[in-house]
């Protein structure tokens, strides 16, 4: 599945011709998906939920500031409702933990290609220090801020 999940996600990208990061998880499932957003009160636990029947992305309101004043936490937690959207959309009542793993493989093979990586990574002055390369890349990435 690996492979599969990997090859997909690249597929995604060259149709939605991006090309390079940081990658709007939002903007693809509005843009590409034609999905919409909204919120809703969900359960305490989870960030957002996927209705498939309309074609939605709940925020769960009671959390909506904590994603809205973190980026990458928000973007990671679209990407991984678009992998359900995705990888999932027909199995319809099935909600499984290798479905959860699989939809957090599709997001961070989507918002963190390796080839994106590679591209990026050349780019870094040699001379930085191996944590300041690190954060550099998850600047570019916009990889979710510690909590
Ligand atoms: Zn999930």
């Amino acid at each position: 599945m690996r492979q599969n999940i990997e090859q997909l996600v690249n597929k995604i990208l060259r149709e939605a011709k991006i090309s390079n990061p940081p990658i709007n998880a939002e903007r693809l499932a509005e843009s590409y998906f034609d999905l919409d957003f909204d919120c809703a009160g969900l359960n305490e636990t989870e960030l957002a939920g996927l209705k498939i029947a309309e074609k939605k992305i709940y925020i769960n309101e009671a959390r909506a500031d904590e994603l809205a004043a973190n980026f990458g936490l928000k973007n990671f937690t679209i990407a991984h409702e678009l992998g359900h959207w995705v990888l999932h959309r027909n199995l319809i009542d099935e909600h499984t933990s290798q479905m959860e793993r699989e939809a957090d493989k599709f997001a961070t093979y989507l918002l963190m290609p390796e080839n994106f990586v590679r591209a990026e990574f050349v780019k870094l002055p040699a001379w930085l220090s191996a944590e300041m390369k690190l954060d550099s890349m998850a600047k570019s990435f916009a990889c979710p801020k510690k909590r």
